[in-house]
């Protein structure tokens, strides 16, 4: 079958340079690549491959990470928040942790998380109970952009389960400014 030109649909939420993939490709289900003929593509070609590939795992990570969702196993915030392991703090009271992101996907990426986590290991847990910790988070977080000072122009980012790849099973806002931000987020 004669191959056909195949639908790409592009949606580039953030810099290229960034770590993270933020493109979406859609290939018409017909239309299958080979790897011999991703050699032959343009290289913008070859960089969207690497960006779906990289929104891929992105993906597979995020689903490995639900499977253990549930479980009540620590997390890496755990560590953070014992200090066992280090990290840049910007603000911290008796509640409430926030540290810059390892892995930053703006000029300011904090994270802010709460110091225990009483389930939330994601938004979707919340009950009517969480609801003083969930406005001491969204606070802490209007405290990290003041201290940041991105008070003009920020985002507040919850991904919440595998389908808006979560990778840490205990609640944490991202906080992200510093830049231009694009809309929609993807
Ligand atoms: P999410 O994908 O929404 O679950 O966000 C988890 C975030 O935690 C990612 O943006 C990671 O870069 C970040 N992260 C993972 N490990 C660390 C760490 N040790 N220190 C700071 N940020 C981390």
């Amino acid at each position: 079958m004669a191959a056909s030109i195949p639908h790409f649909s592009l949606l580039r939420n953030y810099a290229a340079t960034t770590a993270r993939a933020f493109v979406t490709v859609k290939v018409k289900p017909s239309y299958t690549i080979s790897s011999t003929t991703l050699l032959h593509l343009p290289s913008r070609s070859r960089r969207l491959q690497f960006y779906a590939s990289a929104t891929n795992n992105e993906e597979a990570a995020a689903r490995a990470a639900a499977a253990n969702a549930d479980s009540g196993a620590p997390t890496i915030f755990d560590k953070i928040i014992a200090k066992e392991i280090p990290s840049s703090i910007v603000y911290e009271d008796e509640k409430v942790l926030a540290f810059r992101d390892i892995d930053p996907q703006a000029p300011v990426h904090v994270l802010v998380i709460p110091k225990f986590r009483d389930g939330l290991t994601q938004l979707g847990k919340a009950e009517a109970r969480h609801g003083e910790i969930l406005g001491q988070l969204l606070y802490a977080a209007k405290i990290v952009a003041e201290k940041e000072g991105i008070l003009d122009g920020f985002r507040v980012v919850i991904n919440n389960g595998s389908d808006a790849c979560q990778s840490v099973y205990h609640l944490h806002l991202h906080v992200l400014g510093g830049r231009q931000m694009k809309w929609p987020p993807g």
